[in-house]
C-alpha cells in the first residue's frame, strides 16, 4: 500500500515559501485538501493559484501564527470549507541571528511568539475538530538546532526549536487515547530564502561539511512531512526525523585528513 495523504484535508503554517510551500506542493501533488496560511497575501494567493491550476482543493488564509485569534480563525475557515481538519503541519517560523548579549527582551519575547507560542495556538485550534473526528496528524518544522547541536547567534531560535519538541511529547501522551499522533521533522540546511541570503560561498562551505556534500532541498523535507501526516504513519507519535543528510552525524574534525579520500590520477 502506498503512503499517502489523498482526500484528507490539511492545514499548512508558513506555505508561502520555503519548506512549507513545498510541503504544499508535495501533498496537493499527491490530492490532499489544502489550507495555506502565512501573512503576506500577496504570496499565498500566487501559490493558491498555481495549485488549483494543477488540479488542487485549496484555499488561503491570511493569519499571523503568533495570534491565537488569527490560528482560530484559520481552524474554522478549514472546517467550513472542508468539514473536517485531518492533518496540521505547524510549519512557520523565523530565524533572525543576534549575539545573546545583542539580544532585547522584546526580541526574545517576538522569536518565542513566532515559533513556540504559535505551536501551542495552532495544535489548540485544530484539536476539538480532531479528536471529535478521533482521528489527526499533526507535523511540527522544528530543527536539529537545539535538539541536536548548537549554533553561535542562534539561541534564541534553538530555545524555540527544542521548546517545540518538549511540547509536542507530552502533547503526544495526550492525545494518543484520541487517535491523534504529533511529531516533529527536525531539518538541518535546507536550500530556502534564509540561507540563500547568507551568500553562495556560504552555502557551499555548509555543504562541503555534509557527507551528500550539499545542502538539503526544502522537498526533501515536504516528502518526511508527508509520510509523518500519512494514516500509514498512525503508530509514530511523539517523535522526531532528522532530515539534515547526516550532517549532525558524529564526527571528528581530524576526519578530514583522510575523508573524502584525495582522487588519485
Ligand atoms: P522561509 O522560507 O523564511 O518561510 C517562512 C514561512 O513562514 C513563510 O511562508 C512566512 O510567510 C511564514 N511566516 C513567518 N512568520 C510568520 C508569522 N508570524 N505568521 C505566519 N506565518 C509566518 O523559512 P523556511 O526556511 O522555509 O523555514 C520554515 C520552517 O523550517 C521554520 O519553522 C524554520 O525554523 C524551520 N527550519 C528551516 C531550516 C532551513 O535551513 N531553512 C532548518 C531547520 C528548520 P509570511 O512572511 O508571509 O508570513
Amino acid at each position: 500500500m502506498a503512503i499517502s495523504v489523498k482526500d484528507r484535508v490539511a492545514i499548512i503554517t508558513g506555505a508561502s515559501r520555503g519548506i512549507g510551500r513545498a510541503i504544499a506542493e508535495v501533498m496537493a501533488a499527491d490530492g490532499a485538501k489544502l489550507v495555506l496560511g502565512a501573512r503576506g497575501e500577496k504570496d499565498l494567493s500566487a501559490l493558491e493559484q498555481t495549485l488549483k491550476e494543477r488540479g488542487a482543493d485549496v484555499i488561503s488564509v491570511s493569519a499571523d501564527v503568533s495570534c491565537q485569534s488569527d490560528m482560530e480563525s484559520m481552524s474554522r475557515a478549514c472546517q467550513a470549507r472542508f468539514g473536517r481538519i485531518d492533518i496540521l503541519c505547524h510549519n512557520a517560523g523565523m530565524f533572525p541571528t543576534a549575539l545573546v548579549e545583542d539580544t532585547t527582551e522584546a526580541m526574545w519575547d517576538h522569536l518565542l511568539a513566532v515559533n513556540l507560542k504559535s505551536t501551542f495556538f495552532a495544535v489548540r485550534a485544530c484539536l476539538p475538530a480532531m479528536k471529535a473526528a478521533h482521528y489527526g496528524r499533526i507535523v511540527l518544522t522544528s530543527s536539529v538546532a537545539g535538539l541536536m547541536s548548537g549554533f553561535p547567534t542562534l539561541s534564541a531560535y534553538a530555545a524555540t526549536k527544542a521548546g517545540q519538541v518538549g511540547f509536542m511529547r507530552s502533547a503526544a501522551i495526550e492525545f494518543g487515547p484520541s487517535g491523534i499522533t504529533i511529531n516533529a521533522v527536525l531539518p538541518g540546511s535546507i536550500l530556502t530564502d534564509g540561507l540563500e541570503g547568507m551568500g553562495d560561498e556560504y552555502v557551499k562551505a555548509v555543504g562541503e561539511g555534509i557527507p551528500f556534500g550539499r545542502v538539503g532541498k526544502p522537498e526533501e523535507v515536504a516528502h518526511a512531512v508527508l509520510f509523518l501526516a500519512s494514516r500509514e504513519a498512525g503508530y509514530i507519535t511523539g517523535q522526531t526525523l532528522v532530515v539534515d543528510g547526516g550532517q549532525r552525524l558524529p564526527h571528528t574534525p581530524a576526519m578530514r585528513i583522510f575523508w573524502p579520500p584525495k582522487e588519485t590520477s
